[in-house]
């Protein structure tokens, strides 16, 4: 893969559609950057553009396997994506883009992921590209964010994509609803290799990292692994007809992350021969496609004057007991005139 080129951004006031896919297209990180804050705007003639942009790039995306990284803080996710992300650009020679869900962000506006200085390795790699959780939007915004994202970075080359989130709020549901591999890390406690993660977020892994499996650690890391595989036996049949893989790994050097990138290898040519991989990608797609269309319904007719009015009027009524919430409810729907 080749590096992307240096040229020089281009200057927002001459930014078009055209110029900004092509540099997109050519691998430039400035130009994805730049592609990434349009998507990311607010601003009405920005979502044109950005609609604009990813129809431009679609023939351009998909090509890249899209992985999850979840775990709750201080398990060491973004230490394990500047290490495994290291071994991809520097031993494997792919492009790494990795980008963040942090529901924190959207809730508080001050993110978890984003206040360290993090993967300051991988921020100077010229193989990767590294952007912070958007922030200040609803979670539903940052999802749709992030997907967009990830076409851009996918039409730029990168290869290895990496969605990191934290083990908080929906954001796992979210990100294993746009990628191929979703992997959970994980630390040894005290006998409570179980109690410790969510059972629903296990359910959901096609790969389990013992994290930190160094030192004092390193037995304990492989009674975990041992506990782990023993018990996803008794979880139920993946659909994807792959069976979780649980591995010990530690950051501090990148001797294991041959494994984990082996795992994700088989994990791609399994699924991609029984075909579950396009099958997955195709749901998700309609899965974003249907939420999207719920989502911008629900704005405009929220927006409608005449509702608002009409919701008011409702809510008098329902809290003075006049009328049933339901009646109300379906009042508000019968009257309600499509928007042309
Ligand atoms: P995150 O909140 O999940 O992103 O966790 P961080 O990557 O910030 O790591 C939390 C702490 O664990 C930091 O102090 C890291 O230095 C440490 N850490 C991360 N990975 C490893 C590892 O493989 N081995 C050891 N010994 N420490 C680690």
């Amino acid at each position: 893969m080749s590096i992307n080129p240096k040229i020089p951004a281009i200057k927002p006031q001459n930014i078009t559609v055209e110029n900004l896919s092509n540099q997109i297209i050519e691998g430039n990180k400035v130009a994805l950057a730049q592609g990434i804050t349009r998507i990311e705007s607010k601003a009405p003639h920005h979502i044109q553009f950005a609609n604009d942009l990813i129809t431009k790039i679609l023939p351009y995306a998909g090509k890249a396997v899209r992985i999850g990284i979840t775990g709750v803080p201080g398990v060491g996710k973004s230490t394990f994506i500047e290490s495994f992300g290291t071994y991809c650009t520097d031993v494997l020679q792919k492009k790494v883009a990795v980008l963040a869900i942090d529901p924190s962000s959207s809730v508080s506006k001050g993110s978890i992921l984003g206040d360290k200085t993090r993967m300051e390795t991988l921020v100077k790699n010229d193989l990767a590209f590294v952007r912070p959780s958007p922030s200040g939007t609803t979670l539903g915004g940052v999802a749709k964010n992030t997907r967009e994202a990830i076409l851009l970075c996918e039409a730029a080359g990168f290869e290895v994509i990496i969605i990191e989130t934290v083990g908080v709020g929906q954001s796992e549901t979210l990100v294993k609803g746009m990628v191929d591999f979703f992997l959970l890390l994980n630390i040894t406690g005290a006998g409570d290799e179980l109690q410790g993660i969510k059972r629903g977020i296990m359910e959901m892994a096609d790969g389990i990292i013992i994290n930190k499996a160094d030192g004092d650690n390193a037995k304990k890391a492989i009674f975990a692994q041992k506990e782990l595989e023993r018990a996803l036996h008794y979880f139920p049949i993946n659909p994807s007809g792959w069976i979780p893989k649980v591995l010990t790994y530690s950051s501090l050097n990148y001797e294991k992350a041959t494994d984990v990138w082996q795992m994700i290898t088989e994990f791609v040519e399994t699924t991609q021969a029984n075909q579950y991989f396009f099958k997955n990608r195709n749901q998700q797609n309609q899965v974003w496609f249907t939420e999207t269309l719920k989502e911008g319904v629900l704005q405009r007719f929220y927006a409608d004057e005449t509702i608002q009015k009409a919701v008011e009027i409702a809510l008098e009524l329902i809290k003075n007991n006049q009328i049933s919430p339901f009646t109300a409810a379906k009042n508000i729907l019968d009257g309600w005139v499509k928007p042309t």
